[in-house]
Parts: structure tokens; sequence; C-alpha cells
């Protein structure tokens, strides 16, 4: 705000090159050749004029504004703008000095990349089972896991439903551990009347295409001025100035590299698609609530069918509506369940397959499926129903009508 900002040369910057054919005999420019009135920038991309109409190409005053305009709608102390959640958490661990030797508790019910992160600083994951009402890390069962090696807790607030966060902090508080909240699902959410993402710690969220806020991929890291200053720092090649500004008149080409960072920044073309979105958000929460009541009150009274807890302290994002089947009540068990929706024309997912189940994590870690018990035993019994802002009234009617169906027709 206020701030100048490098504007992408015109497209007729390329009219020098042409100059034979633009300036016929008698129009040349003068040839007295004075000081150079304009500033030269060192390496303008060359785009038209209609993309320059839209936004910047790169990370610039778009994406400035996206932050600024984010960290206001959450109440966050600070913000930074991220070509993913993935970035997000990667780059927080990374700026907390996570490393070879070190542990990080996280959640089995969770997407690969929660986990996956704490791979990617060559820390070890340790899993915690989850509660059987939300599906979020159980809090008490974290304090059995800490040893002298963990130095953070990756919490997934999974489905948008805020994890309990003040025993976490707690526990985080007596043995000096970090959180790197993992806010995928999280926009916006409350804990105790707060945004999830109004506190201090980092907390990332994703913009990816399926998200309550989309950018096509994108991410936000949310935190301390002081802890974003550093992550601004690892996420950008480890430079030591805002590098997207260093072609802009009063930037300078002097910079250092003070670690081997990485290529994690947002581009304009994303933050205007984000800064639109953002407008429009408290509309998608109240789309989301409607769909959802709908889905309650069509399911609560069906005893085959478990519908999402939301616990009185917080409120849900609703990003997933996770149905969950009573098996004993019925004939039939979930991948039959979906199959028999699917030929109902209604498309559904599983969030998620747990992490102790995937290869990579079973063999390295000698899991079995009863490591986490709780996650596996509702995996086994959960679908996400459709739950999106293109869902007419009449669509929400159809996937209540053939959930019923189904759930009648297979009754024990
Ligand atoms: C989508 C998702 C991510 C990753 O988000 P990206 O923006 O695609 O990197 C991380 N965690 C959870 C729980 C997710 O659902």
């Amino acid at each position: 705000m206020g701030t100048e900002y490098a504007k992408p040369a015109p497209s007729h910057a390329i009219a020098p090159m042409l100059s034979p054919l633009l300036h016929p005999a008698g129009t040349e420019p003068r040839a007295t050749r004075t000081a150079r009135q304009e500033f030269l920038p060192f390496a303008p991309p060359l785009i038209g004029e209609e993309e320059i109409n839209e936004v910047w190409i790169t990370t610039g005053p778009k994406t400035k504004r996206f932050e600024s305009e984010f960290a206001a709608y959450l109440g966050a102390p600070s913000a930074l703008a991220l070509n993913s959640c993935t970035a997000g958490l990667h780059t927080a661990l990374v700026t907390l000095g996570v490393g070879p030797g070190d542990e990080v508790i996280s959640t089995p019910l969770t997407f690969a990349s929660s986990v996956g992160v704490i791979e990617h600083v060559r820390a070890r994951p340790v899993l915690v089972d989850v509660q059987p009402d939300t599906l979020n890390i159980d809090p008490i069962l974290i304090e059995a896991k800490v040893t002298p090696h963990t130095k953070a807790i990756i919490p997934v607030h999974f489905a948008g439903h805020p994890v309990d966060l003040d025993p976490i902090r707690e526990t985080a508080r007596r043995y000096g551990l970090s959180i790197v909240e993992d806010a995928a699902h999280a926009l916006p959410a409350r804990y105790k009347g707060r945004l999830i993402g109004s506190s201090d710690n980092p907390v990332a969220f994703s913009f990816y295409a399926t998200k309550n806020l989309t950018t096509g991929e994108g991410g936000m890291l949310t935190a301390s001025p002081e802890f974003l200053e550093r992550a601004r720092v690892v996420s950008l090649h480890g430079m030591s100035r805002d590098a997207w500004n260093r072609y802009a008149k009063g930037g300078t080409w002097y910079y250092e590299v003070l670690l081997p960072g990485f290529k994690y920044n947002m581009t304009d073309i994303q933050a205007a698609i984000g800064l639109w979105q953002l407008r429009k958000l408290a509309r998608f929460e109240q789309r989301r609530r409607e769909v959802v009541a709908a889905y309650n009150r069509a399911f609560s009274h069906e005893d085959a069918l478990e519908t999402p807890a939301e616990r009185r302290e917080v409120e849900h994002a609703w990003h997933l509506y996770v149905l969950r089947l009573r098996l004993e009540v019925l004939r039939i068990d979930r991948n039959r369940f979906i199959e028999e929706l699917t030929s109902r024309n209604i498309g559904t997912s599983v969030h998620f397959i747990p992490i102790h189940l995937h290869p990579y994590y079973r063999d390295k870690y000698a899991f079995t499926p009863e490591s986490f018990p709780i996650a596996y035993a509702n995996y086994r019994r959960m679908v996400s129903l459709p739950l999106n802002l293109q869902l007419s009234d009449a669509d929400v009617a159809d996937v209540i009508d053939a959930v019923l169906d189904v759930v009648r027709r297979y009754r024990r």
C-alpha cells in the first residue's frame, strides 16, 4: 500500500526492435541522444496489454494485497502467500529448524502432505490416533509420544472441524514444542471464538482447486511477523531481500543467499483469483452450512448413518461432509455403498486413506492397520458426500434420495 511496484513493460516496448517498420522515412526518432528519461528495467517479460491489465506476472502487488487482506480477514498477525499448503508446512518446519534426528507428531487421518513434509526435512513422523467423534488428533494421546527428540506437532483440522487446541498448546508449552497447524480445511473455522489462523504459531492454508477458497493451486502461511520474515527467506531461494521487488525502480541488484531455500512464491495471477474468492468467502460459508443442514436433517434419524460431529466450542468450516456408516446395521460395506451411489450418479470420495496404510509409511515404520485402530475403523466406514458451491438445491435432494435409497435397500 502506497508502495510503488515494478510494472511489466507494456507490449509496445518491443517497438525499438521494429523501428524500421514503425518509423517510415521522415518519422525517425530524433538523432540527438540525451540521458535516458525512463528507468530501464533489467529483465521485463514480454506480456500483452490484456494480461498486464489483469495482473503482474510473478509475485507482485496483487500477492501483497492478498496477503494483507487474508490476514485482515482472519485477524492473523501476518500472512505469507505461497504456491501450496504443502509449501507452507514445509517452509514452517525448515524455518523452525526441524531436521534429521528430530521427531514431529501428527495424525494418521490426513492427506499425504501433512506427513510428507516431515520426511522432507529428514525428521521422523510420530503418529497419534484420532478422537472417535471429530476424527482429529487426540490430545490425550500426544503426551505419551513425546520424547527428547520431539520438536513439533502438526495437528490437522480434519474436514474443517477445529482440533482441540488448548490441551495441545499446554503439552507444547510443557515440553517446549512448536505447533504447525494444517488448516487446509479450516477456512474459516473458529475454536473457542477465535478464528483458526489468528494465533502467532505457523498455520498453513490450502487454495487447491477443491478447497473452500481456491486459486487453482496456492496456499498461505500465517504466523507472527518475526516468524514470517524468516519464512519468506526460506520460501524464496534463501534470498536476503524481497527478491520479487529487486527489478523495480529503487530496488537493487544486490542480495545474499542465506540458505538453500525453495521456490514457493505465489504469483499475482493466483492472487488476483484469491482476492475475489476472499470477497465471496462469507457467501460460500453460508451455502456450505445450508447444504450441511439439509444433509443433517435427512440423515440424523437413520440408524445406519452417523452424521459429522460439531463440538459446542467450535465453528466448523465444513470443507468436507464425512458421513459414517454403521456397518453392523447394513448388509453392505463402505466400498459397495460407494458403488451403489455411483450407479445412482452420485460422486463421492473417501477422506482419507490413513497414512499408516500407504506402502511407504507401512513398510518404513512397520505399521499394521491396527497401529491406529480408531483411524482405521473409521476409515472403513466413511464416505464424503458432495459439498461444494456448484450444488443446486435439486442436486442436494438427489444426493439425499440416493443415500436413503441405498440405506433402506441394504439395511439388515
Ligand atoms: C489439500 C490438503 C493439503 C495440501 O494442500 P496443497 O495446497 O495441495 O499443498 C494438506 N493437508 C490437507 C489435510 C489437505 O486436505
